[in-house]
């Protein structure tokens, strides 16, 4: 199969193109001269279920919709494009519009970059101690972009990430003198967008035998078998990719597909199973993950069908999110009770081979946040809490509560039961501060 991909400038020669109701493409037009869009063919023949496409998941997954903007977003864009030819002028109001959208959140741009001979790492980014990310440049883009993307500011241009191939060196020497790093993730955009060629000489300076880092786990994290599962089997380079990872694997070291899943209607086709098939046969792990978004997948049955076959197809359930606060996020967001409820629904209707999984979780400023469940303790409804991960590794595991608000769809608007403030606001992330990086005081979301 031979990948094609559409966006704007040419999404109207889509063959199921004339299915959509003139309004829909209105929409799609004027919402992705803001937030990005980008689909493929795979997508388009083998996931939408083209009939009922205003209510299939997985269109609603790739292409954007209207309330995706607020209406006064929506009417500004519209109308720039629609009465101003001046492409200029037009880019002004959708960057405009983009920066009331929090484009990078969780202090993912200031407070996460680890600095080595007192150069800034831009392009990694070290929050919890085990686990540097890494955004390899030639990485970042996806096989098509979700309309819920965290990401998204980094795929219209307001955000970039610079990461040259000599950074690879840095950040070897980085892991060289952090032996409390584990873990490396790959991730992006989506790394295995890359072709074999470029992708390999990213990965095997961090192989071992190359380097005296403590790198036990490399992780990627990747929608690519959502997206693209033929990567791995038509593909030009699958085969060597195959071999890449029977190699890595073979040196003991734990290489996890962190593969993102949104729907259980991508695990159904013959493509994507094959292409699980093969890379566990290369002893490669996969775990799996998604956000839980209104319009998509905010249902518990789909959870536990989906956790149920990623079991059967060899994936391991890891992380339920909840969307973060950035982008589309009023029209995905599901309130934090009702995320608990479609978590705590779901994982009560599989078994325990399926109960890997952890969730809902917020990625927030000071750590993975986790949704326990809601509760009353003397009198006063609550909300339970943990952190899954911490900025501060003491935090971890440690329940904590905050006032029940039906209304909360993000950690920034939660407020503490029975203190005044969280217990972690109180130390302003001097743990970081002190072992890896200069941050200011910083406030949450
Ligand atoms: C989720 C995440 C990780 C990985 O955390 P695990 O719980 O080990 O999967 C690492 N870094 C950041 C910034 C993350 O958000
Ligand atoms: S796969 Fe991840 S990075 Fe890519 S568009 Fe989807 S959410 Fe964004």
């Amino acid at each position: 199969m031979k990948y094609k991909s559409y966006t704007l400038s040419n999404y109207s020669t889509i063959p199921q193109i004339n299915k959509l109701s003139k309004e829909s493409k209105r929409n799609i037009e004027t919402v992705s001269s803001v937030l990005p869009f980008k689909v493929n063919n795979y997508v388009i023949d083998e996931l939408i279920d083209w009939d009922s496409y205003e209510n299939d998941p997985i269109f609603n997954l790739t292409f954007p919709q209207k309330e995706m903007l607020l209406p006064h977003h929506f009417d500004e864009i519209a109308a720039a494009l629609e009465q101003s030819t001046d492409k200029k002028y037009q880019k002004e109001v959708s960057n405009k519009i983009r920066l009331q959208l929090n484009p990078s959140p969780a202090g993912q741009k200031e407070h996460n970059i680890p600095v080595i001979d007192k150069v800034k790492l831009y392009g990694v980014q070290h929050k919890y101690r085990e686990t540097a990310l890494f955004f390899p440049s030639a990485g970042q883009t996806c096989h098509s972009y979700c309309t819920y993307c965290f990401r998204w500011a980094q795929f219209v241009g307001m955000e970039t990430l610079k990461f040259a191939m000599k950074e690879t060196e840095l950040m070897v020497k980085y892991l060289e003198k952090h032996q409390e790093v584990t873990d490396l993730l790959f991730t992006g955009g989506d790394p295995m967008t890359m072709s074999y060629k470029v992708f390999k000489k990213y990965i095997v300076p961090f192989i071992s035998g190359h380097n005296k880092t403590n790198i036990q786990t490399i992780r990627i994290g990747t929608k690519v078998l959502s997206y693209w599962p033929y990567k791995f089997l038509t593909d030009n380079d699958a085969e060597d990719f195959l071999r890449l990872f029977e190699t890595i694997t073979s040196k003991g070291i734990n290489l996890a597909f962190m593969a993102h899943f949104t729907h259980s209607i991508e695990l159904k086709t013959e493509a994507v199973k094959r292409s699980i098939q093969k890379l566990r046969n290369t002893g490669v792990q996969i775990r799996t993950q998604s956000p839980v978004v209104k319009h998509i997948n905010d249902n518990p049955e789909v959870w536990s069908e989906m956790w149920r076959e990623q079991v059967n197809l060899n994936c391991i359930p890891y992380y339920m999110f909840i969307a973060r606060n950035t982008g589309a996020q009023h029209f995905f967001a599901v309130p934090l009770f009702k995320a608990w409820e479609i978590f705590r629904k779901a994982y009560q209707n599989v078994s325990g081979v399926c109960r890997t999984v952890r969730g809902p979780s917020m990625s927030c400023t000071p750590g993975k946040v986790q949704i326990l469940g809601v509760s009353e303790i003397n009198q006063e409804k609550v909300f339970v809490l943990r952190f899954i991960q911490g900025r501060n590794p003491d935090w971890v595991a440690s329940p904590f509560f905050a006032k029940y608000d039906e209304d909360a769809i993000w950690m920034n608007t939660l407020k503490p039961a029975f203190e005044k403030k969280f217990f972690f606001e109180k130390e302003e992330f001097k743990y970081f501060r002190e072992n890896y990086y200069d941050s200011e005081r910083v406030s949450f979301e």
